[in-house]
Order: C-alpha cells, then sequence, then structure tokens
C-alpha cells in the first residue's frame, strides 16, 4: 500500500516525519509532496495563475512552491501518476483543526483534495498553541495515535466523499471517539495598531470564541480524547434545500405565472 503525505506546516515541519513514521508502521509505502514553506490557513487554494516548481529532495520526496492542495493535486495527478496512493494522509498538523477551523485549514483541505481524487483522505492535527506554549510541541503521543487512526481506517472502507478530521490533544491521550464539528469562531481577535510610517494596519490574532457541546470535536479534545468527525465532499444543506424547493413552487421565481 501507497501513501502520499502532504501537511500545510511545510516540509521541515516536524510534524509530517511524525506523520510518515506513523504510516510506515501501519505498512505502508510513503511519498511525501509538501509545500516548501508554511501555508497554514490557506484553505483549499489552487494555484492557477503561475507556474510551480517541484523540486525532488529525496527518493521519494518533492517540495512545491504552492499550497496543500497544488501539492496533492500535483502529486496524484501528475508526480505520482505511476504510482497512485491508496490514502492521502496530512498532517500532523502543529496546532489545532477543531470546529469551524476545517473551512480555512490547509492540513483538512489537503485531505479534501485527496477525497475529491477519489482517494481516502485523513487529516490529522495536534492541540497545540505555539503562542501559549513555551515548549515545542512533542509529537511522541500524537505519532502513535496517528497510527492507530490509520488501522481503524484500514478496518473497513471510509466510504465514498468522505474524510476523517483528527484532532489529538497534547499530552498522552485518553482514547478514540467519534464526533461532530463544534462551533469556533473568530470574532474579536483584529488587532488594530499603527505602522512607522503612521499608517494603520490589521492583524487577525488568533483568538477564538467556542461554542461547547456534547459530542463535537472541540468538547472531546478539551476532554483529552483524540476526535474523529467524519467530513462529507456535499456541503448541501438538504432540509434547507426542500424548504427552498416548497418556497419556489409557491412563488413567480420558477416561471409559474
Ligand atoms: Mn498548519
Amino acid at each position: 500500500m501507497r501513501a502520499l503525505v502532504s501537511n500545510d506546516d511545510g516540509i521541515h515541519s516536524p510534524g509530517i516525519e511524525a506523520l510518515e513514521r506513523a504510516a510506515k508502521a501501519a505498512g505502508f509505502e510513503t511519498y511525501v509532496v509538501a509545500p516548501d514553506r508554511e501555508q497554514s490557513a490557506t484553505s483549499h487554494a489552487l494555484t492557477l495563475h503561475r507556474p510551480l516548481r517541484v523540486v525532488k529532495t529525496a527518493e521519494r520526496s518533492w517540495v512545491v512552491d504552492g499550497t496543500p492542495t497544488d501539492c496533492v493535486n500535483l502529486a496524484i495527478c501528475s508526480v505520482l501518476r505511476d504510482v497512485r496512493p491508496d490514502f492521502v494522509f496530512s498532517g500532523i498538523n502543529q496546532g489545532p483543526n477543531l470546529g469551524d477551523d476545517v473551512t480555512y485549514s490547509g492540513t483538512v483541505a489537503a485531505a479534501f483534495e485527496g477525497t475529491l481524487q477519489g482517494i481516502p483522505s485523513i487529516a490529522f492535527s495536534l492541540d497545540y498553541r505555539r503562542d501559549q506554549a513555551d515548549t515545542p510541541p512533542d509529537f511522541t503521543h500524537a505519532e502513535a495515535m496517528a497510527e492507530e487512526v490509520i488501522r481503524l481506517a484500514l478496518s473497513r472502507p471510509m466510504g465514498a466523499d468522505i474524510l476523517w478530521n483528527v484532532n489529538i490533544p497534547a499530552g498522552r491521550p485518553a482514547g478514540i471517539r467519534a464526533t461532530r464539528m463544534g462551533r469556533r469562531r473568530y470574532g474579536e481577535s483584529v488587532v488594530e495598531k499603527i505602522d512607522p510610517r503612521g499608517r494603520p494596519y490589521y492583524w487577525i490574532g488568533g483568538a477564538h470564541i467556542d461554542t461547547h457541546e456534547d459530542g463535537s470535536d472541540l468538547t472531546t479534545v478539551a476532554g483529552g480524547h483524540v476526535s474523529v468527525t467524519p467530513l462529507h465532499l456535499d456541503l448541501t444543506a438538504y432540509r434547507a434545500l426542500e424548504d427552498l424547493a416548497d418556497r419556489l413552487s409557491g412563488s413567480h421565481a420558477n416561471g409559474a405565472s
């Protein structure tokens, strides 16, 4: 079995090495295609307006001057065309991707891209805040948990159009739980200051407002468990679709006169 390993923290992140080891321990031959620098919070961006450069750095390792999505797309459609991966693993991100983080996350987007390309994909993140910690992140437990989650993924098919978003608490986790996406909002974190030339500038900080509900990824990781949230590529709100169809059937907008 072959695994494509990527991330959004860049090729030099310790988290990508931990994930590569976890995948190897679970029986995979690993191929790394990762950004040449940090690309956190780039979401599902695809570079369309400039050429991308791919540099081979080792036997099965390449760096790309692009986004995590570029890496996964280029890997599957070009670099690894003749050795199509069986899985895509993204991470282990240096920081959590909980609740609404998934829509900003380059880590989750890499798994999203893998799933779009028809390959089962998993995003891994470690609950670590660099601005609050005075020590670098320790991926020891996260690596062991990543291997366990990979083995869980191998036990039966994950299902079409499904990716897993995995968040691992710092320290030794108490176990693994199935969760749903919680609510996290970056609402009041904009810092306004004046630059040395007297002009105002704005910096979006990392402060967030979380809603804690039973069974959510946020609550589960806060409680010391590994959170695995299955996400679906189809973002349609089906109940709202029925409501919208119902509204249209009673209005002139559908062509009725
Ligand atoms: Mn990151």
